[in-house]
């Protein structure tokens, strides 16, 4: 097995949808047109987006054995993904997302319980095998003081931290000094700079704000509006592919995953970006979140 270069720490769940008419009132029983499953969470998503475009990508996440979590690790590794960091606990229950999706895709309703992914521990962390990593990225569907351990122990080995701050939880903001390159919608950066004292304000100014709190690059993703990107040599804005948007859940994911394995990869920022965006606006062209994510070559393809 090769030796990965981007480690994800994050979280793993099955998806569990159904299709109804409309939204069911309390206590109400309706009758659905489709149900299916399929894997999710937002490190299992990262994982997966960065080994469709050949990424050396292992995921360290804990998947519980209970209500088949084994299948979960077992198409993780069918899609390149090493999972020797996956603890698979034999009394504990994988995290699940439980999703009705209204009339024409329009409303939707979803509980999480986060099972297994809510009791990743320090220990854990701690036994990280780090030695070649280039990044480590992390997002929040895990305990936060997980995160900021692994981040801490990435720093001293000389790794670089990518935090994807989704979803917003209150104390994130205390990962910040520990961070590279932070990676937020519009929504979360908000929600961080309104925490940190901050008032309303447009992306660039967003992304400025967080930059002052420590990490070297932010990015602040704007869906159809491309994004906005603030490093030490300034803001660059960069517009969005055009495409036909037919379900857009999972872009973010699809972002970090193919920025961070340009990045890994050693392009420069601003042909990272543009990868970047390449493979985002391919995913929301797609339904689904996984099954719409770009291979290697259709991204290429695009860029030609
Ligand atoms: P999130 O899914 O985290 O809320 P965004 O909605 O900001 O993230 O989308 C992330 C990226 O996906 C955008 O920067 C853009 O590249 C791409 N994207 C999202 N919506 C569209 C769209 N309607 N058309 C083209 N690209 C899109």
């Amino acid at each position: 097995m090769t030796v990965p270069e981007i480690l994800v720490l994050g979280s793993v769940n099955r998806d569990l949808i159904v299709h109804a008419p409309r939204l069911p009132l309390p206590g109400e029983t309706l009758r659905g047109q489709r149900f299916g499953s399929c894997l999710g969470g937002k490190g299992a998503n990262q994982a997966v987006a960065v080994a469709r475009l050949g990424g050396k990508v292992a995921l360290a996440a804990r998947v519980g054995l209970r209500e088949n979590g084994a299948a979960m690790v077992e198409q993780l590794k069918a899609e390149g993904v090493d999972t020797r960091a996956i603890a698979q606990p034999v009394d504990e229950v994988p995290g699940v997302a439980l999703i009705v999706v209204g009339a024409e895709d329009a409303e939707n309703q979803i509980v999480t319980v986060a099972g297994s992914n809510g009791t990743l521990p320090l220990a854990q962390v701690e036994a990280l095998e780090l030695a070649g990593l280039r990044w480590l990225i992390a997002q929040q569907e895990l305990p936060l003081e997980s995160v900021a351990r692994a981040f801490e122990r990435a720093r001293a080995a000389g790794v670089k931290t990518l935090l994807n701050a989704a979803p917003y939880r209150p104390g994130c903001e205390t990962l910040l000094p520990l961070v590279d390159l932070l990676v937020v919608n519009a929504l979360e950066a908000q929600a961080l700079v309104t925490t940190l004292g901050g008032g309303v304000a447009g992306p660039e100014a967003l992304a400025q704000a967080l930059h002052d709190k420590g990490p070297a690059a932010v990015l602040v993703s704007l869906g159809a509006e491309g994004l906005c990107w603030v490093d030490a040599q300034g803001v660059r804005r960069v517009p969005a592919r055009i495409v036909k948007a037919v379900d857009t859940v999972g872009a973010g994911d699809t972002l970090v995953g193919s920025l961070v394995t340009a990045l890994a990869e050693g392009q420069s920022v601003d042909d990272a970006l543009t990868f970047a965006q390449a493979a985002a606006a391919i995913a929301v062209s797609r339904p689904g979140v996984q099954d719409a994510m770009p291979h290697r070559a259709e991204v290429e393809q695009l860029l030609k």
